[in-house]
């Protein structure tokens, strides 16, 4: 299996290179040459069985010649042992034909940890073989960059450098970004937003001399390690609704188009899925794009969800390379235009987007509205990312069972969540002393020199 640049002017790579490695030289991100096919009775195979053997038998066919079965097998039950939920991504029922997947029972709390987890054992031990050393430099809106950590700290070959948005994050997903101990963690609260972050960091990949200086790693949900390993839910929860003899649709709330695109994957690996929605927040790029056809940046408003405040959402890219038929020279001029703002997808590609995705979006009242619901109806207890999924959910619902992924603990979010339902919601035992820790942090300036030169001065001790 090998891996191509969606701008087209990048060098082909394995499984392993394009996981170590991120975006692409030409600026573009990795995606498979062609999306591997399961069975109706490969798929229908998978009912009864665990997490693990479903993830071994939908990743498999992706990584090549990277790790042999053994090694696969084993890295996959490591990376979901620490999960505080036997199914990893129970499967619970909010009204007859609507269903919630809790992807919030790994360590951080948030969907992420699904994909990290797995990667972070996959980079040990691919770089363990090599003996190599990576930096790992990452931009996160609070989720990414806490399950970053927890998925590489203490790990010898590995330095990670998280870049927030100072005062944006919450206060769980600051902690649990500040408070672990080990000298290879390095949390830096940067004076600027999001997207200035996620910006300096692909500036970062982009000077060649940097990169190589510091052998610069990305895990940013560009990664394609990244996507592939949030496919397998979406095989697990469908086919536990009845796939592949039944049709499922999928609800995501959407930032970076990550998730949603790893369902996308599992539609093109034969799971029948029928919608795929995605769902935003006010700050509604990608509802607006598949709407109106044009990709347009707007400043970004702080919201309950911050974990998708973003004005730009990188792994749309993939989408739109597929949209384009894969043609990487449309796909680099589009990206160009976004430099200046925006761009207007040609028709037949906005065809395409249109066949394959729907969208909704819900404004803050809306998102609070729709927590407080929950916990009265159904007693959930929603975060407001999820609260943004079950109520765009709502207005596509039709014969086909409804999954809405679930994508973070409400204890992560805990001010919206009390706000919305008076009940504060608790951290979970295994992580209650979290507001006691010590933390430690780095301010930072949004400037990128400044944070190179922190960074070369931190991998040098
Ligand atoms: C990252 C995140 C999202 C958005 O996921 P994308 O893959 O970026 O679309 C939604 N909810 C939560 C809680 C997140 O952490």
């Amino acid at each position: 299996m090998r891996y191509i640049s969606t701008r087209g002017q990048a060098p082909d790579l394995t499984f392993e290179e394009a996981m170590l490695t991120g975006l692409a030289r030409d600026g573009g991100l990795y995606v498979p040459e062609t999306v591997p096919q399961l069975s109706h009775a490969q798929i229908a195979a998978m009912a009864g069985q665990t997490y693990e053997e479903v993830a071994f038998a939908v990743m498999r066919p992706f990584i090549g010649e990277t790790f042999t079965d053994a090694e696969f097998k084993d890295l996959i039950a490591k990376a979901y042992a620490g999960f505080g939920h036997a199914a990893r991504a129970p499967l619970v029922q909010l009204a007859p034909n609507h269903f919630l997947l809790e992807l919030f029972h790994g360590p951080t709390l948030a969907f992420k940890d699904f994909a990290m987890q797995l990667i972070g054992q996959m980079f040990q031990k691919a770089l363990g073989r090599s003996g190599k050393r990576v930096t790992i430099v990452g931009a996160t809106s609070g989720d990414t960059g806490s399950a970053a950590i927890e998925a590489f700290r203490g790990l010898d070959a590995v330095d990670v450098f998280i870049l927030y948005p100072h005062g944006r994050v919450s206060e769980v997903q600051r902690r649990q970004m500040t408070t672990p101990t080990e000298a290879n963690v390095h949390a830096l609260a940067v004076d600027g937003d999001f997207d200035d972050c996620q910006a300096m960091v692909k500036d970062m990949f982009n000077d060649f001399d940097f990169r190589e200086a510091v052998s610069l790693a990305g895990v940013n949900s560009i990664n394609w390690g990244r996507v592939l390993a949030q496919v397998v839910y979406y095989f697990t929860s469908a086919v536990s609704l009845g796939a592949p003899h039944r049709d499922v649709s999928f609800t995501v709330p959407t930032g970076n188009f990550g998730d949603i695109f790893a369902g996308y994957i599992a539609k093109r690996m034969g799971l029948p899925i029928a919608d795929l929605v995605v769902a935003t927040n006010t700050n509604d790029i990608l509802h607006r794009t598949l709407e109106t056809g044009a990709y347009t940046k707007e400043g970004v408003t702080p919201t309950i969800s911050p974990s998708m405040d973003i004005q730009v959402s990188s792994n749309f890219e993939r989408a739109l390379f597929d949209a384009y038929d894969r043609d990487g020279s449309a796909v680099a001029s589009q990206m160009d235009d976004l430099k200046a703002g925006g761009f207007q997808i040609s028709q037949g590609a906005y065809q395409a987007l249109q066949d394959t995705y729907k969208s909704g979006r819900a404004s803050e009242g809306e998102t609070k509205a729709a927590i407080k619901r929950y916990r009265a109806q159904h007693g959930e207890l929603l975060c407001p990312h999820s609260a943004v999924g079950v109520h765009v959910a709502e207005a596509h619902q039709g014969p086909t069972p409804m999954v809405t992924l679930a994508t973070a603990h409400p204890a992560k979010f805990p001010a919206a969540v009390e706000e919305a339902t008076g009940v504060h919601p608790p951290l979970p035992p295994r992580m209650a002393d979290l507001y006691e820790r010590p933390e430690r942090v780095t301010r930072a300036a949004n400037d990128l020199s400044a944070i190179q030169a922190i960074i070369k001065e931190r991998i040098a001790r």
